[in-house]
């Protein structure tokens, strides 16, 4: 058997929010390396047996270098492994997926990916937002808060530009940057979120409005992993609170019944 790897997302943090393919990929892996914001209920997915590198940084442990990361999955690959690359989210967005991809093709591995739902879009879902309603954004842009170069991004175009701001790693920066959409034009009652560990047990969020926002999150100790969200959509998010309060359910649903173990093979 010729050694492969496939990428997956396993989504933004709810082991159920992984697709069905994703979870019929885990299946065939005997080996699965392990990003530090994947939740671990999902090697439910994997078979028996199967071994899992942790590969994360989280808990005061040391991550493993991208370079080793990608020399390993070559090595495991060339070995005849069928490995599984289990990253949050959507593996080709932040999660750099592309330059394991790129090393896997120019080393002749096989390579595979199978998309997930990325937290800018699924996070946003679960509190009640829709990132493009119609008539409130005419499109979402999916931003870093921090960049591998350390130049900024061009905060005042995305203002320009008038689509609903999701970014991504930018808790520790997040007076900067809202004093950056401040500076370009951003009026400061534009509704804004912040969420951290979106769709998790231990999700934290504060709904408010870009004035406010540094200071809510600082209140509240919100870090990260985390998003914000910034745009008038924000504020279809508390009318949705509100309805969940009034009928006491979760901001995600648990569908676990009708998605049966055994038909996932
Ligand atoms: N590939 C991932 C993103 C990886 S970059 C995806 O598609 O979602 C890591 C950043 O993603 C975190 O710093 C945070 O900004 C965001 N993120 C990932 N999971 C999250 C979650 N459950 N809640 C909030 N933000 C999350």
């Amino acid at each position: 058997m010729t050694g492969r790897v496939v990428l997956v997302g396993a989504g933004p943090g709810d082991p159920e929010l992984l697709t069905v393919r994703a979870a019929r990929a885990l299946r065939c892996c005997d080996v699965v390396l392990l990003d530090d914001l994947v939740d671990r209920r999902v090697l439910r997915w994997c078979r028996p047996g199967v071994r899992v590198v942790d590969v994360g940084k989280r808990g005061g442990r040391r991550s493993t270098s991208q370079r080793a990361i990608e020399s390993l999955l070559v090595r495991l690959a060339r070995r005849g492994h069928v490995v599984g690359r289990l990253k949050g989210g959507d593996p080709f967005v932040f999660g750099r997926g592309g330059e394991e991809w790129r090393r896997l093709r120019a080393a002749g591995v096989r390579v595979d990916a199978v998309s997930g739902l990325t937290a800018g879009i699924a996070v946003p879902a679960a509190l009640g937002i829709p990132v493009t309603h119609r008539g409130l954004a005419r499109g979402v842009t999916l931003v870093t808060g921090r960049t591998c170069d350390g130049g900024d991004v061009d905060w005042s175009a995305l203002v320009r530009g008038g689509t609903t701001l999701v970014v991504y790693m930018g808790m520790h920066r997040l007076a900067a940057i809202v004093a950056a959409l401040r500076a370009a034009g951003m009026p400061p009652a534009t509704p804004a979120a912040a969420v951290q560990w979106g769709t998790r047990p231990d999700e934290r969020s504060v709904v408010t409005t870009l004035d406010r926002l540094a200071a809510a999150v600082a209140a509240r100790g919100l870090g990260s992993p985390g998003i914000v969200i910034v745009g008038a959509v924000v504020g279809l998010a508390a009318a949705a609170a509100a309805a969940r309060a009034q009928s006491g359910t979760r901001a995600t649903a648990s569908y676990t019944a009708p998605v049966g173990r055994s038909r996932l093979r």
